[in-house]
């Protein structure tokens, strides 16, 4: 690369945002240490994301380098946290999506991957297909380098208390209509970003709904509906009641919103939000990044784990 291109691409912008799942999250019910706990990681995945940007890096690269960081912290439901399912086990989901080919992998229902982000990255790059599910995820993941762990390495007592608790409240509430975790938060990670080359990324990691039905898989990582992104329009990563984010096709709606109709990214989430996800009776958050660089952060929950950088300058970590 010559200097004059070198210098062209230093002044282009790029911009990164990530979330850490929304839910009933206040400031009344996080002790100081936890809310600098979570400000602490947030920030660092926040960090290792711009560190790759600045450069002039890849945004699906500061988008699975941001994920991984929150996955193996315990305190966010993907990765080490994970929620844990009836069976008292975990079962992972990821995605992940460039916007310059629409390319993209995932993995559903693995219980073994120590990062799934980075199994879905490998879906994409090494496979022909998009998702690979249960034990032939697992394989590939094997097979392809990724680090297995024993599943008890995403149990935490935590965890392992809430599901106990869920469970003998059962009866007292419709297990159909009611998420197990509504009244706690979803704790799902992902991160959307634009780099300097003008393409955007987005990803997506969970460990599900607590309680959830052994074999159950959510929106995370089925594409169009938790991560989505497309150069023509936006990259996108939702936390939230997952079955109402795939009957809404979430994240490709808001695309198609900003692409087909011109609809601002502002308004395309706040519509998918307190319009459609909300009249189904649902919770959640958004995150999103247009071709331009606007990015829009929403959620119907009080509160939402989230950071973001640009180059421009303009940077935060809120969880409330
Ligand atoms: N959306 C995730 C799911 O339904 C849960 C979350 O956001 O924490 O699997």
């Amino acid at each position: 690369m010559s200097f004059a291109q070198n210098s062209a691409i230093s002044s282009k912008p790029y911009v990164l945002v990530i979330h850490g799942g929304a839910g009933e999250i206040n400031k009344a019910g996080t002790s100081p240490e936890l809310e600098a706990a979570y400000k602490a990681s947030l920030d660092k995945a926040l960090k290792a994301g711009e560190e790759i940007l600045k450069k002039g890096g890849d945004a699906i690269d500061a988008v699975q380098a941001a994920i991984m960081i929150l996955e193996n912290d315990s305190l966010f439901n993907a990765g080490k946290g994970a929620v844990l399912n009836n069976k008292g086990m975990a079962e992972l989901d990821a995605s992940i999506m460039r916007g310059d080919d629409l390319n993209a992998g995932a993995v559903a229902g693995v219980t073994n991957v120590k990062n799934p982000i980075s199994a879905a990255r490998l879906v994409m790059d090494k496979s022909p297909h998009v998702m690979l599910g249960g034990q032939g995820a697992e394989e590939f993941a094997k097979a392809n380098g990724c680090e297995l762990v024993d599943n008890n390495y995403f149990i935490t007592d935590k965890n392992r208390k809430r599901l106990e608790q869920i469970k003998s409240n059962k009866g007292k509430k419709s297990q159909v209509k009611q998420p197990e975790n509504r009244d706690g938060k979803y704790g799902t990670v992902g991160a959307v970003a634009l780099d300097k080359n003008g393409n955007l990324a987005a990803g997506t990691s969970t460990g599900g709904m607590t309680n959830k039905k052994f074999g159950r898989i959510g929106d995370s990582p089925i594409i169009g509906a938790g991560t989505y992104a497309d150069n023509m329009s936006c990259a996108v990563s939702c936390t939230g009641w997952g079955e109402y984010y795939i009957r809404l096709g979430f994240a490709k709606s808001i695309c198609d919103r900003v692409e087909l109709q011109g609809v601002p990214l502002k308004e395309a989430t706040k519509l998918m939000i307190h319009d459609k996800l909300e009249n189904m009776g649902a919770s959640g958050g958004v995150i999103a990044i247009d071709r331009y660089g606007n990015y829009s952060i929403d959620y119907n929950t009080s509160g939402m784990h989230r950071a973001w950088v640009s180059s421009n300058g303009d940077t935060g970590v809120e969880l409330y």
